[in-house]
């Protein structure tokens, strides 16, 4: 499975960061699925090998600006390059109201169908072909969510010992009892492919948060979880400056939330734009040094454009072509 920041600022684009975007893409897939879709999403996607023609689905985990003011232009330009595949959009109900009247008001005419789905407390999708989605509820000014991807294929090894044992020799029925099919023997023996998998690794799965100041709320969903995606908008002392208002989290409290749930890998993204890079208070440093004072993880701070690649093992890696 692969993720691709789009866009990495809190509120407002900044030089080097836009607003809220993530491509993901589970392994050997063409098709693709976008969470959030900030203003300028489509510009980051043209100098990304993605394009909207493979765009499965998209999952907006709150109707903030920042987070959906993409929406009706990418939607628009798929229409112009002709899309023709039906496109599911995910999100809380007022994601289906923004988009309708934009489609209305505008006279929009997509040669497409949108499919609505509306996120509450516990939905899933089991529809798509490659990743099994849920929703976990977070705390923000808005209803907002964090979304599940969990791979659906888990390839399985065969027990080539136990085969060779039972005297089954290889062939083209090794091939149909690793897809899960039970064959015949020559000797009219049924042989049941459950009996000769070997037991398969653990589904690959990370979860997207969406604006959120209560990172336990994810205690749950976190389980079994190879990347957690957050937003850190503040450094703690900003964090205490600002107030509770806006309802965000620090740096410090993701990360102290994600070494208690054990989550081997932390992204974090969503900076507010007064983190700059270099030293100091309002550096992309000072986030980074108390994220890391508190986890002992795979620690990771986003920036717009960077791929990254978690591998069969669990292991997260930047991809050094961004
Ligand atoms: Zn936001």
């Amino acid at each position: 499975m692969d993720v691709q920041f789009l866009g990495t600022s809190s509120g407002t684009p900044s030089r080097s960061r836009n607003v809220a975007g993530l491509a993901l893409r589970a392994s050997g897939s063409k098709h693709w699925y976008l969470v959030d879709c900030g203003e300028g999403t489509q510009h980051r996607l043209l100098r990304t090998s993605l394009s909207v023609i493979g765009l499965r689905a998209i999952f907006i985990t709150h109707i903030h600006g920042d987070h959906c003011y993409g929406l009706p232009g990418l939607l628009a330009s798929a229409g112009l390059m002709n899309r023709s595949e039906p496109l599911l959009i995910a999100g809380p109900p007022a994601v289906e109201r923004f988009v309708r009247a934009v489609i209305d008001t505008t006279e929009l005419r997509l040669p497409y169908p949108l499919d609505f789905a509306t996120v509450e407390p516990g939905w899933t999708n089991d529809t798509l072909p490659d990743l099994r989605i849920d929703a976990a509820p977070l705390s923000h000014r808005v209803p907002s969510y964090a979304y599940g991807f969990t791979e659906k294929a888990v390839e399985r090894r065969l027990d080539i010992g136990r085969l060779e044992r039972d005297g089954i020799s290889s062939g083209p029925g090794w091939g149909q009892l690793q897809r899960g099919q039970d064959i015949e023997l020559p000797d009219c023996r049924v042989a049941r492919s459950a009996d000769y998998l070997l037991p398969g690794r653990q589904p690959r799965r990370i979860v997207v948060a969406g604006d959120n100041d209560t990172p336990m709320l994810l205690a749950e969903q976190v389980r079994d979880t190879h990347v957690l995606v957050h937003e850190a908008t503040y450094t703690e002392e900003v964090l205490q400056k600002v107030g509770p208002g806006p309802q965000h989290s620090s740096a410090q409290a993701v990360a102290a939330f994600a070494e208690t749930a054990g989550v081997p890998n932390l992204v974090l993204t969503h900076f507010s734009p007064r983190y700059q890079q270099g030293e100091g208070k309002l550096s992309m440093n000072a986030l980074e040094d108390e994220a890391r004072a508190a986890y002992h993880g795979a620690l990771f701070l986003a920036s717009d454009l960077q791929r990254y690649a978690l591998d069969r093992h669990g292991v997260l890696a930047a991809l050094a072509d961004a």
